[in-house]
């Protein structure tokens, strides 16, 4: 039995003043969040303050990124071992922006991920196509090239100490969200492919959806088989939208 998670990505947003009132508003409601973990993953300099909010609480701390280096002469990097004296549990790697905007690849995403395992914290791994991919006909293609990478880095083994979340380009912050059909499809992809390599972690493996999840359309897309929760942008800044999709996540 996969436990749904819900994780909110805040990005690049805010300051500590709506740091401290967005999970003040997510505090008040986490509680009756039962079924679904739920995380939050705010910029890094408020991770310590989130932390601190939230110590006590059923919420979890997550990163939005990581150095794929140990602690060293790295100019503006964070390593693993920074987050851990935050109780960050989980690291978003290889968010489709980080790729686009960034230029990592797919190796530096898998150094990522395996980085983030051997500090023992979790990684969100994210794979998807952009429209011109899908539109050409190789969203299964690119995913699969995206998750041998990792899988080829960590072994599939490890891979059962992360979770992956499909997140089709088009559908970031676009408001074109994926419909459960297709987001299905894309999930049991990625269940099957993780199988052919270890059906155990396969089965056990959390499969998170993102982009453009609303609290109206959270909820066909949780009942869908294989997806396990969501990886939520834009609906993560405001509080009562975010528990209606944890809501939608733990029904
Ligand atoms: C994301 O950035 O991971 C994401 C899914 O964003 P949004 O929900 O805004 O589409």
């Amino acid at each position: 039995m996969r436990q749904v998670l819900v994780a909110g990505n805040w990005k690049m947003n805010g300051t500590l003043e709506t740091a401290h009132s967005l999970i003040g508003g997510i505090l008040v409601g986490v509680g009756r969040v039962k079924a679904a973990e739920v995380v939050v993953c705010p910029p890094f300099v408020y991770l310590e303050a989130v932390s601190r909010l939230i110590a006590d609480s059923p919420l979890v701390l997550g990163a939005q990124n990581v150095s794929h280096e140990n602690p060293g002469a790295f100019t503006g990097e964070v390593a693993v071992s920074m987050l851990e004296d935050f109780d960050c549990r989980y690291v978003i790697v290889g968010h489709s922006e980080r790729r686009a905007l960034y230029g990592e690849t797919d190796e530096r995403v898998a150094a990522k991920c395996e980085r983030v395992l051997n500090g023992g914290l979790t990684p969100i791994v994210c794979v998807g196509e952009t429209l011109e991919e899908r539109e050409a006909g190789e969203t299964e293609q690119v995913v699969d090239r995206q998750l041998a990478s990792v899988i080829e880095r960590v072994s599939a083994a490890a891979l059962g100490r992360a979770v992956v979340a499909y997140e089709p380009v088009w559908a970031i912050g676009t408001g074109a969200t994926a419909t459960p059909e297709q987001a299905q499809e894309m999930h049991a992809f990625i269940r099957q492919r993780v199988a052919r390599e270890n059906a155990q972690v396969a089965e056990g493996l959390r499969i998170l959806y993102g982009g453009s999840v609303k609290s109206d359309n959270a909820e066909a897309l949780f009942a869908m088989p294989d997806i396990d929760g969501g990886l939520i942008g834009g609906a993560s800044l405001k509080a009562q939208e975010f528990l209606s999709i944890c809501t939608a996540a733990g029904a």
